[in-house]
């Protein structure tokens, strides 16, 4: 279980949501670039690879078949379906990242950020909204990468998922790339300085001026 070893390490766990289209995945990308500290999770997933994805680095691409044999056994933290397709966390993966110490990311919808809050009350939960459902439909179209059906789909999808918005603890507005990208890494430090975080990173410290917090967990 990812507790023990968030005891262990004091590394965070990050959950990121955001309707398509919203600008999560470029948001992200740049955060993780500018810090060593951060990993995301790679998620399998049942759906075809868009141009450019590569397996492995966006998602694990697999087949139906093999997705229900993993969440059989076990493999999953979280899973869901989102838009007709399977989606779910290495139990393993986010593991062994929280362990080497690394503060990990989960970029998931809001079911699965609903079932790791569930699993592990310490987790922060980061909703990311468009500044207006017409910025959505715009960036959902500019991407040019989904069917003009799928991309409808999705912004039906988007309102579901917006309805979720208000059970995350926090909400950034992703009006201005730069402003919504210190807001995220603001929140990332914010984490990081949580007591029980703390305690378990600097546990000498806290013994040498005999800070009793938390029974060190
Ligand atoms: P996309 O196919 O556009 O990359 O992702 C579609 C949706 O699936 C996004 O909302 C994304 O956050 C979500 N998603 C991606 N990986 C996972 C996962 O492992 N678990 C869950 N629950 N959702 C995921």
């Amino acid at each position: 279980m990812v507790q023990p070893a968030q005891a262990v390490s004091g590394s965070s766990l990050i959950t990121v949501t955001a309707p398509s289209g919203a600008g999560k995945s470029s948001l992200l990308a740049a955060l993780i670039q500018a810090d060593s500290s951060l990993r995301l999770s790679v998620s399998h997933t049942t759906r075809q690879p868009r141009p450019g994805e590569q397996n492995g680095r966006e998602y694990h691409f697999t087949t139906v078949d093999d997705f229900k044999k993993r969440l059989k056994e076990g493999e999953f933290l979280e899973h869901a379906e989102v838009h007709g397709n399977f989606y779910g966390t290495s139990r393993v993966a986010v593991l062994n990242q929280l362990n080497e110490g690394y503060d990990t990311i989960l970029e998931i919808d809001w079911q699965g950020a609903h079932q790791i809050r569930r699993l592990f009350p310490e987790t922060v939960s980061i909703f990311i909204l468009p500044p207006s459902i017409t910025a959505l439909e715009e960036r959902l179209n500019k991407r040019g990468q989904d069917s003009q059906e799928i991309i409808k789909q999705r912004i039906a999808a988007a309102d579901e998922e917006i309805r979720h918005a208000s059970e995350f603890d926090y909400v950034i507005i992703n009006n201005k790339f730069d402003q919504a990208l210190s807001k995220l890494a603001a929140i990332v430090q914010t984490a990081r300085c949580r007591l029980t975080r703390q305690a378990i990173k600097n546990r000498d410290l806290f013994e040498q001026f005999g800070i009793n917090c938390c029974n060190n967990q």
